[in-house]
C-alpha cells in the first residue's frame, strides 16, 4: 500500500491551551502518534507587534464589543500556510454556512486545513473576504469563541482520514449517506434493571439482524 501523506490541521487562536488537551487525547492523539495527522494550536498573539499583544479593536460604525484585527491573522497565515500543498483556510463564524458530514468528507482530501478562531464580536470581515476560503458555523447558536467549532470540525474531518479509525465503522454510520441515521446499538448485559436488548440481536441470525438494522436506521 502506498504511504499515505500526513494531513495537517492548524488552529489559530488566542487560547491554544484550550485546544491542546483535546487533540492529544484518544483517537486524535493516537493518529498523531502513528503519523497520520498533525494538529497544531498557534497563539495568534505571536503575530502581534505591540507590547500588549493586541489582537482586537473597536468596531467601525460603533456598537458593543471588540473586533479581531486583520493583521495578526494575515501574518499567521503567511507563516503557517504550506506552499505547494493543497490547503484550505476556514473561518469559524456563527453566520457561516452550516458544517455537514459532506463538508468533513470533502475537507479530508486536503493536505492542510487551517481554522481561524474568532472571539469577542468576531473577526474583521476582510479576513473572510481576502484570506479565508470558506466560513463555517457548527449550528444555529452563538458560542463565546471559535475554538470548540474548530475542534468539532477537526475531529469530524480527521476521523474520515484512512487509518484514523476502522474503515468498517465509517460504512454504515449516521450521515454516511444524506439523511441516514444509524440503528440503535447495545452491549452487555442482555438485561439491565429489566431493560432488555432486542431479541433479534441475540439470535445469531445475521440476515435477520441485518434486516432489523436496516429497518431501524432512518
Ligand atoms: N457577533 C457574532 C455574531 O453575532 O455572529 C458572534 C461572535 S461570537 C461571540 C465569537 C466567535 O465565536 C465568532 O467569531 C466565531 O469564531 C465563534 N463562534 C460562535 N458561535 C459559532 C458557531 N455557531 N459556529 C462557528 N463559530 C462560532
Amino acid at each position: 500500500m502506498p504511504k499515505q501523506k500526513k494531513k495537517q490541521f492548524d488552529l489559530i487562536t488566542i487560547f491554544p491551551g484550550v485546544v491542546e488537551p483535546y487533540v492529544h487525547a484518544s483517537i486524535l492523539g493516537r493518529a498523531q502518534k502513528t503519523g497520520l495527522i498533525e494538529v497544531h494550536a498557534h497563539d495568534l498573539r505571536d503575530w502581534t507587534t505591540d507590547k500588549h499583544h493586541t489582537v482586537d479593536d473597536t468596531p467601525y460604525g460603533g456598537g458593543a464589543g471588540m473586533v479581531m484585527k486583520v493583521e495578526p491573522f494575515e501574518k499567521a497565515l503567511k507563516k503557517i500556510k504550506r506552499r505547494l500543498k493543497k490547503t484550505r483556510v476556514i473561518i469559524t463564524s456563527a453566520s457561516g454556512k452550516t458544517f455537514t458530514q459532506a463538508d468533513a468528507q470533502r475537507l479530508s482530501q486536503y493536505d492542510q486545513v487551517i481554522f481561524l478562531c474568532g472571539r469577542y464580536e468576531g473577526i474583521d470581515h476582510r479576513v473572510e473576504e481576502h484570506l479565508a476560503d470558506e466560513s463555517f458555523s457548527i449550528g444555529n447558536y452563538v458560542l463565546t469563541g471559535g475554538e470548540l467549532p474548530a475542534l468539532v470540525m477537526t475531529d469530524a474531518i480527521a476521523r474520515l482520514i484512512p487509518g484514523v479509525i476502522e474503515a468498517q465503522s465509517l460504512e454504515t454510520e449516521s450521515h454516511s449517506e444524506e439523511g441516514y441515521l444509524e440503528y440503535p446499538q447495545y452491549t452487555k448485559p442482555e438485561e439491565y434493571k429489566g431493560w432488555k436488548v432486542p431479541e433479534v440481536l441475540l439470535s445469531g441470525n445475521h440476515k435477520k439482524i441485518e434486516e432489523w438494522r436496516k429497518q431501524q436506521g432512518k
